[in-house]
């Protein structure tokens, strides 16, 4: 890997919330590397921390020990090269879904209104909504509205995208329609993606490689490589064999602390 191939690189990250006298550790010494067009999920158990990493990467949140480096620049504030898709739509009620989409271009220079329209057209055809372009939010399912929200995130064509849960208040079926379409995109389209889930299954169906974090503080326990060809299913035996190993990761570090705290 040379440096040019390196998109996000994160060196010995620490993270503390300071609330009153109120101490919380919520990352302990996390780094990790992303080549451009990786997709790779950070897993981890609820309040580990995941958010708060992504949110550093995407320069929401401050970094105050260590560093994060995306594309050879410090990160300290939000970028139109990085877009966020989170676990709630966020959609304006107002627009229709086509204008939602459109909404999502409005930073880029140089484009006229149709022109924002056709793009945002062929990004709500990727994602399956050429029906729809005219339907209101409240019109949609909740897999329809984060349809809405993936192809709002795209359309700008973002070097990077930062996924935190995007898919974790859905239905399982519906779950497995996204996985589907965000395979197809991502093969479609290779970007860099970044994606934090609490679902071991979601992240070995979609990703090249998942970073596995402790419970809190946040500590990386594995960097697992998954090597299964595209389409994957959540119901492919190769992905349930790997579900069992990273879970069994996730456990070995719970049973470890519960045998240290007996002692
Ligand atoms: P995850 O996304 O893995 O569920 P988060 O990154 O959201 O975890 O939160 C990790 C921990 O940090 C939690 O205990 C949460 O309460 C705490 N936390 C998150 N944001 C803040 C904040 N702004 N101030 C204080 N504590 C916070
Ligand atoms: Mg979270």
């Amino acid at each position: 890997m040379t440096e040019t191939d390196v998109k996000i690189c994160v060196s010995h990250v620490r993270k503390t919330f300071t609330r009153g006298h109120r101490f919380t550790k919520v990352l302990d010494d996390i780094s990790f590397s992303i080549q451009a067009g990786e997709f790779v999920a950070i897993l981890g158990p609820s309040g580990c921390g995941k958010s708060t990493l992504l949110n550093m990467v995407a320069g929401l949140e401050s970094c105050e020990e260590g560093s994060i480096v995306v594309n050879e620049y410090h990160t300290n504030q939000p970028e139109r090269h990085r877009m966020m898709m989170f676990q709630e739509a966020a959609l304006f009620p107002w627009y229709n879904v086509l204008g939602n989409v459109v909404y999502g271009l409005r930073f880029k220079k140089g484009l006229t209104n149709a022109e924002r329209k056709t793009i945002a057209s062929y990004y709500l055809h990727i994602v399956g909504l050429d029906h729809f372009e005219r339907a209101y939010i409240h019109e949609l399912s909740g897999g329809m509205k984060q349809r809405v929200a993936l192809a709002r995130a795209l359309a700008p064509n973002p070097q990077i995208l930062l996924m935190d849960e995007p898919f974790s208040a859905l239905d399982a079926l519906t779950c497995e329609q996204l996985y589907r379409d965000v395979q197809k995109i991502w093969n479609m389209q290779h970007k860099t993606i970044l994606l934090v889930t609490h679902n071991v299954r979601e992240a070995i169906v979609l990703t090249q490689r998942v970073i596995v974090l402790s419970r809190r503080p946040g500590k990386i326990l594995k960097d697992f490589p998954i090597q299964l060809s595209y389409p994957r299913s959540v119901h492919d035996v190769s992905v349930s064999e790997l579900a069992n190993e990273l879970t069994n990761v996730l456990h070995e570090k719970d049973n470890a602390e519960d045998c240290a705290s007996c002692t």
